[in-house]
């Protein structure tokens, strides 16, 4: 599948969640979402603009979902759109094994709480990450032969109907971490 994906940093995410709510955009739920991304012994993704990760998502006390994620590089200029994999695992640390034995090493890790809001075909999220504050993204997963540039405009046009019209991001929250450090 193909994530076509526009982010904008956001200031008061109080005030965008009343708006989600007037476009008749329906909340479903907020997780704590823990990534950890790799990088190949012979390749570095930041060069090739992929992505390996695992993601760790509490669902209560004692259990976690997990997921690995695979991200192509990105299609498109404007958005983030790109190849993505997903399969869910059953043990983080065995995973972590397989990979650390073939050479792949843990290159970072983000900490995010996501809230999930669903419009139409379009999942909105606002994104909080300390240090670096509030995002929103929209996004929409489709086939591969699917008219990017006709999903980007319908993207765009939800963020006009949110008064978004500027601050969009194209640089991951990892590289924003990054540059953030420095
Ligand atoms: P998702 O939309 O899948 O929930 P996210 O919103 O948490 O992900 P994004 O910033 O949208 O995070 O995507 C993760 C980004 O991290 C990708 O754009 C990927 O290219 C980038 N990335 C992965 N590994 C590295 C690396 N080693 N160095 C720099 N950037 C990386
Ligand atoms: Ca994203
Ligand atoms: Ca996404």
């Amino acid at each position: 599948m193909i994530e076509v994906e526009i982010k904008a940093k956001i200031e008061n995410p109080k005030y965008e969640i009343e708006k989600l709510d007037k476009l008749g955009a329906k909340y479903s739920h907020t997780e704590r979402q823990h990534d950890i991304y790799f990088n190949a012994p012979d390749k570095d993704y930041k060069k090739t603009d992929e992505a390996l990760r695992i993601r760790k998502i509490p669902k209560n006390d004692t259990e976690f979902e997990k997921i690995l994620t695979y991200k192509g590089p990105k299609l498109n200029d404007i958005s983030k759109t790109r190849k993505e994999i997903e399969v869910e695992i059953s043990s983080i640390t065995k995973m972590t094994e397989i990979l650390e034995n073939l050479g792949f090493k843990k290159a970072a890790t983000v900490d995010k709480i996501r809230r999930i809001f669903t419009y139409e075909n379009y999942t909105i999220t606002i994104d909080k990450l300390e240090k670096l504050g509030t995002y929103m993204e929209i996004e929409d997963v489709v086939k591969e032969d699917a008219n990017i540039d006709e999903i980007c405009d319908n993207i765009m046009e939800i963020f006009k109907k949110l008064d978004i019209t500027d601050n969009f991001e194209r640089t991951s929250y990892l590289e924003l971490l990054e540059e953030n450090k420095e």
